[in-house]
């Protein structure tokens, strides 16, 4: 079966379960074409090919053995260097953690073995998750399969790239203001940022606590909502981690009628600064879903202009904290030692050497919006904002279900671009932030190219209504698969 790498994650589940595919060789099939084609793509900074061997091995073994076998066993995924995995290292795409193997699984990392799904191995992404095109990796950019000359997205680049070029069906990214949507939208992938606190963060390296999350990539909603379903649940060792039952996401992605379902276009995200071709397909995707029964209209969320500024306060005042725990004295690097220097001497030279460009600047910012004196001005008025927005949902949530806007203001930039202007780049995540501050779900979805590139359309639902997302979404996917003839992906260079 020469096209497995093109098969989607619930395919090749069931082809294993069914036993005409072994997990063995679905897991050669992804190894194969990682060797093919990632000296192009860069996705991959750690490949475990024993790892994944022994895996699948387990998973053929068990079906041998007559076990019923879960929606995702044998299924090989891309895991983003920022969840620790025990035997393989973690980088968080950054100098400072060169050759750091963790001694412990991340939840999210525990439940994948669990579900049997094979961690192929680690993939690239902006330093500490900070960026929006994965150029801010120590380790070079990830470049974009559909135009190998542009940005994947960030800072889950690795995460998306590794999907769109068929090296994996599915993976694992994280969205603190965007990271999974963003680059969902410009790969042509269903990208979903679950709710804050529906999928543990326990051995997720944090960037901005009270932001972060890990979420799914994936080339249709249903393989997205298998992995979703598949990550969630309640965690004991993350005390952010909410106690209420997984939404069902796997049965809403199977909808494909939207009747009675009312859709706000939210207003404040659109219009100048949105390149043509994504205001031409996000309009064309409105008119699916009013004739899939859909009742749409416009609704207005004006804090929404601030979340940005607001974002640019919050998470770097998070992350300056957050990232002191890199100290030379207890992970990776160490940078100076030389026996005469003292602690702080090391913690200096260590920093100065170990951290990029993005990364200082965002600790920069974040002390500064933290010192006393500014604490109120900056930090106070953002979480102001913070508030503010989330009454704005709570406000549209009384007369919609979901929400919607274009994901991204642009398709995929070249490659340098942006990458020395800082604001440019922040303005990527401009439509995603919204759903960070307020902690509600989202999602992106392709809904067609312009200039020959994909397009993303986002969904935004209330907190722990993960469903609707998949509900609206999946619904949406299959009308266009089927005006089209056939599914979005098959549209991508075959590199
Ligand atoms: N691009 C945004 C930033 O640079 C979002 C990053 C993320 O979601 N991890 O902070």
């Amino acid at each position: 079966m020469t096209d497995v790498i093109r098969f989607s994650a619930a395919r090749t589940a069931a082809a294993i379960a069914a036993g005409e595919l072994s997990a063995l060789e679905a897991t050669q099939a992804a190894l194969d074409r990682i060797a093919k084609v990632d000296d192009r793509i860069n996705a991959f900074l750690h490949v475990d090919v024993d790892g994944a061997v022994a895996a699948a091995r387990d998973v053929d073994r068990r079906r041998a053995a007559g076990e019923r076998l879960g929606p995702l066993a044998g299924v090989p995924l891309a895991l983003k260097d920022v969840l620790t995995a025990r035997g393989m290292p973690t980088t968080c795409g950054s100098r400072m953690l060169e050759g750091w193997k963790p001694p412990y699984d991340a939840t999210v990392v525990s439940k994948l073995r669990a579900a049997g799904v094979v961690i192929i191995g680690k993939v690239n992404m902006d330093e500490f998750a900070m960026g929006s095109s994965t150029e801010n990796s120590a380790y070079g950019p990830t470049r974009n399969p559909w135009d190998t000359d542009r940005i994947p997205g960030g800072s889950s680049g690795g995460s998306a790239a590794a999907v769109a070029a068929f090296e994996t069906p599915i993976s694992i990214g994280t969205d603190t203001g965007g990271s999974i949507r963003q680059p969902a939208a410009v790969c042509g992938l269903v990208g979903v940022k679950p709710t804050y606190g529906g999928v543990s963060r326990y051995g997720l390296v944090a960037f901005s606590s009270s932001l972060d999350q890990a979420g799914p990539l994936a080339r249709t909603v249903t393989d997205a909502a298998l992995l979703h379903a598949a990550i969630a649940g309640h965690d004991p060792l993350d005390t952010t981690s909410i106690e209420l039952p997984v939404p069902g996401v796997v049965a809403a992605a199977a909808s494909r009628d939207l009747r009675g379902v009312r859709i706000g276009v939210v207003r404040e995200l659109s219009g100048d600064g949105y390149d043509i071709g994504v205001r031409a397909r996000f309009s064309d995707a409105l008119e699916v879903l009013v004739g899939l029964g859909a009742e749409v209209v416009e609704v207005s969320c004006p804090h929404f202009t601030y979340a940005l500024p607001a974002y640019y306060l919050i998470a770097p005042s998070e992350c300056s904290s957050n990232l002191a725990r890199f100290d030379a004295m207890r992970f990776g690097l160490r940078i100076g030692d030389d026996g005469e220097a003292g602690a702080e001497e090391v913690m200096t030279r260590t920093r100065g050497a170990g951290f990029g460009a993005e990364v200082k600047r965002r600790i920069i910012l974040g002390t500064y919006a933290l010192s006393s004196g500014y604490y109120d001005a900056y930090y106070g008025q953002a979480q102001k904002v913070r508030t503010l927005i989330s009454q704005d949902f709570a406000a549209a949530y009384e007369r919609v279900d979901v929400l919607v806007s274009p994901t991204t203001p642009t398709v995929a930039f070249r490659l340098g671009e942006k990458i020395d202007d800082p604001v440019a780049m922040y303005l990527s995540d401009l439509c995603t932030i919204p759903s960070n501050l307020a902690g509600g779900p989202a999602m992106s979805l392709p809904i067609g190219l312009a200039d020959g590139l994909p397009v993303g359309f986002q969904i935004m639902a209330p907190t722990f209504a993960d469903d609707r997302l998949y509900q609206v979404g999946g619904a949406l996917e299959a009308a266009l698969d089927a005006a089209r003839g056939h599914p979005f992906l098959d549209d991508a260079p075959a590199l």
